[in-house]
């Protein structure tokens, strides 16, 4: 699979870019500011209808500008055009010219993974990082994941403004419970049987990455223990009083366990680094083994945070994915990126905007 052409509007700081790309292996270089993560950014925005950065549309519009458009031709089994237009008036998504009405429709059309920064977060940060990281990978893998998400959150947002009425209407709140369970529980059944297909893959490059024997666990954790119908009866009264749905799949976790001790709270510095890198393998390999062709690889700027060791592992987990004819972005300045890469390198200069 790879990202043959990209066209951006006003979206951060390109006004206008036409640009197409060859398979193989893509280096952004250029001086801090100039527009490398944005040009990832836009890619990974293509494939999962969301910034890694975390932050809204509106950010992503050019300064001064109304909306955005980002649009792709991309090449796996066949060709495909996609397109994202946003406005505060006007959304639009397209697949090959036509309006994308259900989303499972697009999600799954172009796949990446990206390396970034804020990829700590998944050992360091909230649950929401961690459900997040399962939810991505199960609606690119499994083509029905999402409706049954939007579903439970249909659900879960009427079950919880109900439980704000002054006076809660019983009978409803029934009906709402009953398809929160009924969404709720396939949600959890699919990830329940993701994790240890995850785990098993962590636990690989983790080793690979850090050279080390030390045991990681992937624990999914959830709020529901057993029977989630019986168990939001029992919470019931609790759940009137606190006016908000206290179970269920939204509040799951995935717990990352070192040597059986809480990962965030124990493992060191460089320890976090690598089980980072180690998930993001282990998402890369999954979509390679369900798809069977690689996702695109994104890769903002890490190898400068990497130590040497780590570097030297690295390094070959991109070397195979380029061999594989995968197709590999990756940011760097002139003093961070690696030279050892030189001869396999595509390499594209970045500054203020332009390519
Ligand atoms: P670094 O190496 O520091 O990460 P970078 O080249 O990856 O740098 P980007 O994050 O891609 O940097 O781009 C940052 C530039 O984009 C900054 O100059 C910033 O002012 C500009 N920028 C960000 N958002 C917008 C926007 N909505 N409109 C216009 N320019 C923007």
């Amino acid at each position: 699979m790879h990202l043959a052409r990209l066209r951006l509007r006003n979206f951060r700081n390109y006004a206008r870019l036409d640009v197409t790309f060859e398979p193989g292996f893509h280096l952004l270089l250029g001086r801090n500011a100039q527009g490398k993560t944005n040009i990832l950014e836009a890619i990974y925005l293509l494939a999962t209808l969301r910034s890694f950065r975390g932050v809204g549309n509106a950010d992503l519009v050019r300064f001064g500008q109304s909306g955005y458009l980002v649009a792709a031709g991309v090449v796996s089994d066949v060709a495909h055009e996609i397109s994202i237009y946003w406005s505060r008036q006007e959304r639009r998504l397209t697949l090959d010219g036509r309006a994308v009405r259900r989303l499972e429709e697009y999600l799954g059309t172009f796949r990446v993974t990206v390396f970034c920064t804020e990829d700590l977060q998944l050992i360091k940060g909230t649950a929401r990082h961690r459900r997040r990281f399962l939810d991505l990978l199960l609606t690119q893998t499994e083509p029905d994941y999402l409706s049954w998400w939007q579903r439970y959150l249909r659900a879960l947002r009427a079950r919880n403004a109900l439980l704000k009425q002054t006076t809660v209407d019983l009978v409803a709140l029934d009906g709402f419970t009953r398809e929160l369970v009924a969404a709720g529980q396939m949600l959890m059944e699919r990830r329940r049987r993701l994790v240890p297909r995850v785990a098993a893959r962590v636990l690989e490059a983790y080793r690979r990455i850090s050279g080390g024997s030390e045991e990681i666990r992937l624990r999914y954790q959830s709020t529901v223990r057993e029977d989630f119908a019986t168990e939001l009866v029992r919470v019931r009264d609790r759940e009137l009083a606190r006016r908000v749905t206290l179970l269920g799949p939204h509040l799951d976790d995935l717990e990352i366990l070192l040597e059986d001790r809480p990962a965030a709270a124990f493992a060191s510095e460089g320890q976090k680094r690598s089980m980072a890198l180690a998930l993001k393998m282990a998402q890369a390999e999954l979509f390679t083994e369900v798809h069977g062709a690689p996702p695109v690889l994104l890769i903002d700027d890490v190898m400068g945070e990497l130590d040497e060791s780590r570097r030297a592992a690295f390094l070959p987990l991109l070397e195979r994915a380029h061999l594989a004819r995968s197709q590999v972005f990756m940011t760097a300045t002139e003093e961070s990126w690696p030279k050892e890469l030189a001869p396999r390198l595509i390499r594209w200069r970045v500054e203020s905007g332009t390519l």
